[in-house]
């Protein structure tokens, strides 16, 4: 919530895109899981099916606005990983409403990826390289059995895989996931750590024009911040980190960062700043400009109706019934998501608590995951870790194998990972060294 994202309306460039993606996604979703639930096959992981939208629709599809095709892989797959981090389909469904607009985070990385949220900010939406989606292809029933063995990791939670092309245009490639932050409490700090130091530094002085801006390991280690974690949560976190990158160091990964975002209870929530960001996740398009309907759009519909739309997607997805395009709302929630509960490292409120060396309660929410986690060493970083390496120290660049890198990630996240009582006590040691 507190990335400013903007509104993609009608007069968005990206209007057509984004709208695309939703139709797609709303419809093969709906196809997939009005479907009687059953085990997964090998041909699912390599499963594709394509799908042509016109604007009067055909004997498979429904009309829709534009011309385009779209391509749903895996559906079994995603299906079943849904269904292991707990989102219930229907609501899974209205949050990825086509009605209710998107906001864009235009290319937020160097890479040139673009990020949608969904309305209600529980989703992602990020277009990928199509060498990512190769990759993710190859992996995928790697994924899968790792996150069923540890439905409590850390990693970048997939929840489907898409491809939509409008006639002429290029193919688009996107991956729906997790938004790590949560829709109802202000991030007052956002890093992005890697456990490398060369290029890792967000120059300070911009923070000023930029208060919200995603910080690096520099900043992190200059502000002498830590993971706050007791014995007890500190254990849990280490282990499951240490699960997950053994994955990628498998997988041949590398680049990844963990995301933290920091709610400091303290400062809570200052309402300035949630009315402005909220502001942005008004939906716009279809009737905004319509004195109408766009009231009727701005209103957030009360917790009954959102809960009397939920029962009746439900009993759509029931009876097999296709999910007309407009038949849902989203809002923005005042609490977590019910499923987020179930999951030790986003249990305290959608986040993971500091506690002190009692393992009594700390003072911050953090909200953490392992993002960014579908390159592999042979696309870029060859070339990047010879150009590099000529000039600095191996230890020090980000360039390294995936082994060094996965390794270099664990030491320095699990050296972070500290109470403040630790970390008092060693600055006081040092200070009389
Ligand atoms: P690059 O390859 O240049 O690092 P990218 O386009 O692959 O960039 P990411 O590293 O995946 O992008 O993400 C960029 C930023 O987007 C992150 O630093 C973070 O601020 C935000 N972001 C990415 N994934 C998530 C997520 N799951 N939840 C919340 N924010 C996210
Ligand atoms: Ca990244
Ligand atoms: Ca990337």
């Amino acid at each position: 919530r507190v990335v400013v994202g903007t509104k993609v309306d009608q007069n968005h460039v990206n209007w057509v895109t984004a709208y695309n993606m939703l139709t797609g996604i709303r419809f093969t979703v709906s196809r997939t899981n009005a479907k009687m639930d059953r085990d997964l096959t090998d041909a699912d992981f390599t499963a594709k099916h394509k799908f042509s939208f016109d604007i009067t629709g055909n004997e498979l599809t429904p009309s829709a606005k534009y011309d385009f095709k779209f391509k749903d892989y895996a559906p079994w797959v995603f299906r079943h990983l849904r269904s292991t981090f707990q989102l219930d389909p229907a609501d899974y469904l209205m949050s990825l409403t086509s009605k209710y607009i998107l906001s864009e985070l235009g290319s937020p990385g160097k890479s040139g990826s673009f990020f949608y949220f969904s309305r209600d900010y529980k989703y992602i939406i990020k277009t990928i390289h199509h060498a990512e989606h190769k990759f993710l292809r190859k992996i995928l029933r790697d994924y899968y059995n790792h996150i069923q063995e540890n439905p409590n990791t850390l990693l970048s939670q997939f929840y489907g895989l898409h491809r939509v092309k409008i006639p002429y245009g290029r193919k688009i490639h996107f991956v729906v996931m997790n938004n790590l932050f949560p829709p109802h409490r202000d991030i007052h700090r956002t890093f992005d750590l890697k456990g490398s130091t060369i290029g890792r530094d967000f120059k300070e002085e911009e923070l000023e024009h930029n208060p919200r801006a995603t910080l690096k390991d520099l900043n992190w280690l200059r502000r002498n911040l830590h993971l706050e974690f007791g014995p007890t949560k500190k254990k849990a976190f280490i282990e499951q980190m240490e699960k997950d990158v053994k994955l990628l160091q498998k997988l041949k990964i590398m680049d990844y960062s963990l995301l933290v975002g920091i709610h400091d209870l303290e400062r809570g929530n200052e309402e300035n700043l949630r009315d402005k960001t909220l502001q942005v996740f008004q939906p716009g398009g279809e009737s905004a400009d319509d004195p109408v309907h766009a009231n009727m759009l701005m209103r957030t519909p009360s917790k009954l109706e959102t809960a009397r739309k939920a029962k009746e997607l439900r009993q759509m997805i029931k009876n097999q019934k296709p999910i007309p395009m407009d038949q849902t709302t989203s809002k923005m929630p005042d609490e977590m998501q019910e499923g987020r509960k179930n999951f030790y490292f986003y249990n305290d409120d959608g986040g993971f608590r500091a506690t002190h060396e009692d393992d009594g309660v700390g003072e911050e929410i953090y909200y953490l995951g392992i993002i960014d986690c579908l390159t592999h060493y042979s696309f870029i970083k060859r070339a990047e870790h010879f150009f590099k390496g000529l000039a600095s120290q191996e230890s020090q660049i980000s360039a390294i194998p995936p082994e060094r890198y996965g390794d270099r990630f664990v030491r320095f996240i699990s050296g972070v990972t500290k109470t403040r009582e630790a970390a008092e006590r060693e600055k006081i040691e040092a200070e009389n060294m």
